[in-house]
């Protein structure tokens, strides 16, 4: 990328004893201002990864740069960067606002400047009125908020957020994700957020970095890696999907035939087409039950369950012995177990996994 900001160039880290790699030959660049997430499985490397960029492990091999300068010996503490961890790590002993202002103070700001910032960065949380609070007396949101503040006062090169929303509740966790998206917008900090999570990396990333086994899978934006994964393991793991291995069969002006076993014929719009054997991706909500107008790939099965979730009700449907998943919204009563049911997609509803 030409506007690199934050460069990891091989980032590598063997732990010893260890059979593979945690963090293996990772290349990322963050562009200034750009939010990215890593996200993955547990495991994968990600917190590894962001320690590197924080200076707290150090790499086996490759180099981190930002602003055009290796860092990738440089202390923690010169660095400057900011970090949100999962559990808080407030300084227990410390006010609200004494947790906010001890970086400044570590920095030798003057007291006036400090006041000054510490009252912005609470303001920015929404939580000016917590100042004198205890930390103990925090609820976790409260906490994780003041953790941003803290992290956002010193101004850094980098905010870095590991999992700062997994021990919130659902419902916390979604304010808090458009919470920290609006404040990172605000300032145009450079962000990498780490998740395990896929509903919080496409709703709140400039960029996602899938992330398996130490090495990065795909980057891309949400929309880009969720429609068009590069292989199985992305497909998969963003989002519920139904994958299909077929046999090619014809082609014919960018639509692929495809025998698949138990589903038939189905036609696929794919331009990718010297294979004898792919992958399709369908995700359950382009699959229509009773179709109202007759789409290219129809077939007729059995309903194995539904669950009903209000907005949508997701269901799983058994076409000769192939578990199919679907979703319907505005569906009214679910439909029952056993039930036969007719289904169908068009051929720009499914996608050829390119590997
Ligand atoms: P994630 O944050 O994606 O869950 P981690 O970066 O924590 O993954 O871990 C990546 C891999 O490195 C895992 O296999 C983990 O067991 C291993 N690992 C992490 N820390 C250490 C360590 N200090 N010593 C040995 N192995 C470690
Ligand atoms: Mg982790």
């Amino acid at each position: 990328m030409e506007d690199a900001y934050l460069v990891l160039d091989k980032l590598t880290k063997t732990y010893p004893n260890q059979p593979r790699s945690a963090v293996d030959n990772v290349d990322i660049d963050v562009a200034q201002g750009e939010f990215v997430s890593l996200l993955g499985p547990s495991g994968c490397g990600k917190t590894t990864t962001l320690r590197m960029i924080a200076g707290l492990i150090t790499p086996t091999a490759g180099s981190i740069r930002v602003g055009g300068v290796d860092i990738t010996n440089r202390q923690v503490h010169k660095r400057d960067m900011g970090m949100v961890f999962q559990s808080y790590a407030l300084f227990p002993h410390m006010s609200v606002g004494q947790n906010v202002e001890f970086g400044l103070q570590m920095r030798r700001v003057a007291k006036s400047e400090r006041r000054r910032r510490v009252a912005e960065a609470l303001d920015m949380v929404h939580l000016t009125h917590l100042a004198n609070r205890r930390v103990s007396q925090l609820s976790g949101g409260q906490a994780q908020r003041i953790a941003l503040a803290r992290a956002l006062v010193i101004e850094p090169t980098v905010l870095l957020l590991d999992e700062p929303l997994s021990n919130l509740d659902a419902k916390l966790r979604e304010e808090l994700r458009v919470e920290i998206r609006r404040i990172q917008q605000e300032t145009g900090i450079t962000t990498v957020f780490v998740t395990h999570d896929q509903d919080e990396a496409l709703a709140m990333s400039d960029r996602l970095v899938v992330m398996s086994e130490g090495r990065v899978e795909q980057v891309g934006e949400p929309w880009a890696v969720y429609e068009t994964p590069k292989n199985r393991f992305v497909a998969d793991f963003i989002g519920r999907t139904n994958l299909f291995d077929g046999r090619v069969v014809g082609r014919e002006d960018g639509v692929l035939r495809l025998e698949v076993e138990g589903l038939g014929t189905l036609s696929v719009r794919a331009r990718d087409a010297d294979r004898t054997s792919v992958t399709v991706m369908v995700r359950p909500h382009r699959v229509q039950i009773e179709p109202v107008h007759r789409t290219v790939n129809e077939m007729k099965g059995r309903v194995v369950q539904s669950s009903y979730l209000g907005d949508v009700e997701s269901v799983v449907i058994d076409v000769n012995g192939l578990r199919v998943a679907a979703e319907r919204t505005h569906s009214g009563r679910p439909l029952t177990a056993g039930a036969t049911v007719r289904i169908g997609w068009g051929d720009a509803d499914a996608y050829v996994i390119p590997q």
